[in-house]
Order: C-alpha cells, then sequence, then structure tokens
C-alpha cells in the first residue's frame, strides 16, 4: 500500500454563513490540524457563498496559526479590490493563493467584474505583487464543461501557467486513468508544475451527483449502480465511498501524484477517515520536530 505522507496533503473548507457554522468549522479545523495538513484552502463566493465570508474566515484562520490559502475568482473582481485583498493577504502572512474563474451565482451582480478568464487574474496578480504569491490554478483531467475541445481546455491551462502559475489543484474525478492520460498530455506539452488531485470523499449522494453535474466530473456507471443500490442507507454509502476513495487515492499517489487535496465540504468524517487509513495519523503537538 502507498502511504499519504503528513504534509503532503490539504483540506479545502468553504465559509460558512452563520456565527455557529463558524464555530462547528473551527471545531473540525482544530481536529483536522493534528493531522499536519500542507494547507488549509478557503473557497470564495462557491456555491453562492458570500465572497466577504472568505476574507472573515481567512483572517480567524491566520490568527489561529493555520496555513490559509484564499481562493479568489474573478466574480465581481475589479483591479481596485483585487489589489486591496492582495494587500491585506500580504499583510497577514499569507504566501498562497488558488485563483480560479469562478462559479458565477443567481446573486452575483457582475457589473464589476474587469477579468473573464483566470489566466488575466493570474497575469494581474504577478504585475500587482510579483513573485510574492504560489499562485495555484484549477485543471481539469476530464476537461472543463465549458471548453470546446479537450485540446482548447490544455491550451487554457498552458495560458494559466504562462501567466505564472507555479501549481494546479484537479476538478474532482473517480477514475484515476483519467488523470494518468491527463498528466500524459501535460508531459508532451512540456508541463511541469506540480498537478495535485483535488478528490472529494462521498459524504451524501444527492449532494455528489448535483456537483458532479454542475461541474462535469463524471461518476463512473459502476460505482453509480454501487451506490444507488444502497440509497436506502446513508451509513453504507459512506462505506462505500471511503473504500472508494481511499483506493483511488493509493492508486493515485503510486502513479506519481505529489499529493491529495480533499474537498472536505466542511465535514470531517469521511475525510479523517480516509486520512488514516492512507496511514496519516494525529501528531500530538509536544511531538512535533
Ligand atoms: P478558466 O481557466 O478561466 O477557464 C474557464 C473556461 O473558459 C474553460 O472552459 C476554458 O477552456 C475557457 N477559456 C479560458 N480562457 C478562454 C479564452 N480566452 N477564450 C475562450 N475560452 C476560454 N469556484 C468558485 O466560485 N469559487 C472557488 O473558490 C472555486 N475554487 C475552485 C478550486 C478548484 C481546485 C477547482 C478545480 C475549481 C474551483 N471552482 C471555484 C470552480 C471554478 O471556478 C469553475 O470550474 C469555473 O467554471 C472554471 O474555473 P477556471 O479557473 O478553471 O476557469
Amino acid at each position: 500500500m502507498k502511504t499519504l505522507k503528513a504534509n503532503r496533503f490539504s483540506l479545502e473548507l468553504f465559509p460558512p454563513k452563520t456565527p455557529e457554522g463558524f464555530l462547528k468549522l473551527d471545531q473540525i479545523c482544530a481536529v483536522f490540524q493534528q493531522f499536519y495538513p500542507s494547507f488549509f484552502s478557503v473557497t470564495f463566493g462557491a456555491g453562492g457563498a458570500a465572497q466577504l465570508n472568505t476574507q472573515d474566515l481567512v483572517r480567524k484562520m491566520v490568527q489561529q496559526n493555520r496555513n490559509t490559502v484564499p481562493h479568489l475568482s474573478c466574480v465581481n473582481m475589479s483591479k481596485a479590490r483585487l489589489s486591496a485583498i492582495l494587500a491585506e493577504y500580504k499583510q497577514l502572512g499569507i504566501n498562497r493563493l488558488v485563483v480560479i474563474q469562478g462559479d458565477l451565482t443567481d446573486a452575483d451582480n457582475c457589473q464589476n467584474s474587469e477579468f473573464n478568464y483566470a489566466h488575466e487574474l493570474v497575469t494581474a496578480i504577478r504585475e500587482m505583487t510579483a513573485d510574492h504569491f504560489h499562485i495555484c490554478v484549477a485543471a481539469y483531467p476530464e476537461y472543463h464543461p465549458h471548453a470546446k475541445s479537450p485540446d482548447a481546455d490544455l491550451e487554457n491551462f498552458q495560458r494559466k501557467i504562462d501567466a505564472g502559475a507555479n501549481s494546479a489543484i484537479t476538478q474532482f474525478f473517480f477514475s484515476s486513468d483519467a488523470y494518468c492520460r491527463f498528466m500524459d498530455a501535460c508531459h508532451k506539452l512540456a508541463i511541469t508544475i506540480p498537478i495535485i488531485p483535488g478528490i472529494m470523499p462521498i459524504h451524501d449522494y444527492a449532494k455528489l451527483l448535483r456537483f458532479s453535474t454542475a461541474c462535469g466530473a463524471e461518476i463512473p456507471l459502476w460505482l453509480r449502480k454501487r451506490l444507488e443500490t444502497l440509497l436506502a442507507g446513508p451509513e453504507d454509502i459512506r462505506e462505500i465511498g471511503i473504500e472508494v476513495v481511499t483506493k483511488l487515492c493509493e492508486r493515485l499517489l503510486l502513479d506519481g501524484a505529489p499529493g491529495i487535496h480533499f474537498y472536505t465540504l466542511n465535514q470531517l468524517e469521511p475525510t479523517k477517515h480516509i486520512l488514516h487509513l492512507l496511514g496519516v495519523s494525529e501528531v500530538k503537538e509536544g511531538l512535533l520536530a
């Protein structure tokens, strides 16, 4: 079995909408922190969440000495706003960002957006802050649903790297072959930045179906069938999900993936369980090197 080393995985969170949600997330982060993730990333406006909550959560996490990586998107992003956010993040000591186009929601009024695509935002961040930030962008092993063709999507990925991206996290997927094929295609283009698989632990099948329809990530038929025969029992679904996702992570690590990024959806389980199965355990503070 290929084990995952502490510090070679990261955890994605989204900003809660209520004070109670912030409190609950704080408790979850305290447990996750014991596994020593390389960082916690915080989404920006994803799924309809208010963008301002991202900055609130980032400030709180930095105060608690958690290694925090904010996401930034083009949605409602003017040059002036970008400059102000970057200045605050620099002051907070943040040195890494996830930069994406962003999903539009009904609540978004895009009159203020001065950027259309992620590569434009990467270029602006480099112009404003030179090499201060490590910039991570999105990659799509099963290709972005709006891309004209797989080649056009790869060209776009290359554009983001040419603009200054240092690494990438993928959209979630369940087929390790998709990741390997994507890596082969990148190698042919001499793309060498680390491309970290983004992995979605299966917590709630209905939600997973919604996400995969929205972002074009395929749930393979064999997995759908296994999960759909178990719709009556959420516990069974979680158990199968843990088994499937752990095997996927092991396969990816064997195939040379540089780490794993977990889309936790602010849930401690099943990510915690999967970390244990991958050989990552809690480190007590006193034992840290
Ligand atoms: P881009 O790289 O800009 O590409 C978007 C599409 O436009 C692609 O189809 C591309 O081929 C095409 N394209 C790019 N440039 C051009 C051009 N010049 N002309 C024509 N077509 C072009 N969403 C959120 O709202 N908040 C988040 O915090 C968030 N975090 C994410 C983190 C990760 C790791 C991932 C994988 C996704 C995240 N998303 C988030 C979702 C993301 O915003 C959507 O998937 C979005 O639709 C695409 O983002 P992108 O950065 O890949 O876009």
